[in-house]
């Protein structure tokens, strides 16, 4: 059986000219930290140097705000705790400190948990829920008040697709303000950098990504800063340690992480996937509607990179644990929400329905039918067309085992 693989929301496999970058860094003759002042050291950190490089120019942005880090949760870590730290030790008296959060409700949990945590600090946070999945920037302008310190808004959603709205106008208010701002950008970069979209996220203060989802290595990751961003990670940096990352984040540097990671983002730079992805959603939808194969693409007018499909109609009949799952069976991979909804659920040994379906109004049964397709730019026409045929098939094998 042909295995496919549409779970690229969750990971991407390496692209062949990042490896080509890495290997010479993950090789056994290489040897330099960083940080060592012999040639060998040199060596690894003129990688570094050249890489940050890479990342400033790819992203228009000076190469000194950029900080390295291991990838989105840390980077929203480090952005969230950064700004809120800084406030609780302004020496400002507390009725004078901005304790006031804005989070949209469907962000990432490295992001909600940490907004969660931050209200134990006795921080108070407004959680923005969207309107059928849909948000639009400009509608949280009217929440913000005096003590409003931080906004954190994700562009892309990782589980629906949906492109967030309104950024542009939201950041320029925030900017006006002087309110922090976090974007996290982990799904949107992986449409390519290349139609000069990017120019909506520009003004947040922090954006954060991985780059495992840009088909670079996994366990690397970035968070670009403004100037003011930049302080706040300074003086409350989230790792303590050395000096690396100008005392950002201490720790020795993933030199061929970093190599890879610049690697994959000078790609995407040069790249726009989104008729691609386009074409390939409408292909989805076309085989599913031909193959009768009853389903509701969540937020279908929506994003492109990610689909949510929801198949409860078409498995009316069946208690079904997780229509994900079993496609694994038919050498099938697909998601059943955001990955780290998934292997919570594992850990905890029970259903754990994804924080985002839920907000989109799904009952318990919709939300274990619900697949997510994500793709990459070597996704094809055949591989939905397999896709299709599996989701038929496991019907179909549904429909012979009941009437035994
Ligand atoms: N934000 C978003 C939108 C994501 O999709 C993910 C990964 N699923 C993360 C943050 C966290 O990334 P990582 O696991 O690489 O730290």
């Amino acid at each position: 059986m042909k295995e496919i693989y549409l779970d690229n929301a969750a990971n991407t496999a390496l692209d062949e000219r990042v490896l080509e970058a890495m290997k010479p860094f993950l090789s056994t003759e290489f040897v330099g930290n960083a940080n060592a002042i012999h040639d060998y050291g040199v060596k690894a950190g003129q990688a570094i140097t050249d890489s940050r490089k890479i990342m400033g120019e790819s992203f228009g942005i000076d190469p000194q705000n950029v900080i390295f880090t291991s990838g989105a949760t840390e980077s929203n870590n480090t952005a969230i705790k950064a700004v809120c730290f800084s406030e609780l030790h302004s020496g400002e008296p507390k009725k004078k400190q901005r304790r006031h959060i804005i989070c949209s409700a469907f962000e990432h949990a490295s992001v909600l948990n940490t907004c969660k945590q931050m209200e134990e600090f006795g921080f108070k946070v407004d959680y923005v829920k969207t309107k059928n999945g849909l948000l639009d920037g400009s509608d949280i302008i009217p929440l913000i008040n005096k003590d409003t310190l931080l906004i954190c808004i994700m562009a892309v959603n990782n589980e629906t697709g949906v492109e967030i709205t309104g950024l542009n106008k939201l950041f320029e208010t925030t900017s006006e303000k002087g309110i922090y701002t976090l974007c996290d950008c982990t799904q949107f970069i992986s449409l390519g950098l290349g139609d000069g979209d990017f120019e909506k996220v520009r003004q947040a203060d922090f954006i954060s990504f991985s780059g495992h989802k840009i088909k670079g290595p996994t366990g690397v990751g970035a968070l670009l800063c403004s100037e003011k961003g930049l302080e706040c990670v300074k003086k409350e940096p989230l790792i303590m340690g050395g000096a690396q990352e100008f005392g950002s984040r201490g720790g020795t540097s993933n030199t061929a992480g970093i190599v890879g990671l610049a690697k994959a983002v000078e790609l995407e730079a040069q790249e726009d996937y989104r008729s691609h992805f386009l074409f390939l959603k409408n292909h989805l939808i076309e085989q599913l509607q031909e193959n009768r194969v009853i389903g509701k693409v969540l937020t279908q007018s929506w994003g492109t990179s990610v689909i949510s499909l929801c198949l409860s109609r078409y498995f009316e009949k069946y208690e079904i644990d997780s229509l994900a799952s079993l496609l694994a069976s038919y050498g099938v991979a697909v998601s059943a929400g955001s990955a780290c909804d998934a292997n919570h659920d594992e850990t905890q040994g029970s259903f754990n329905p994804s924080h985002v379906l839920t907000e989109l109004g799904l009952t318990e049964k919709e939300i274990r039918c619900t697949i997510r397709v994500s793709f990459s730019k070597d996704t094809s026409f055949e591989d939905l067309d397999i896709l299709v045929e599996r989701i038929v098939q496991v019907k179909k094998d549904l429909d012979d085992l009941s009437e035994q």
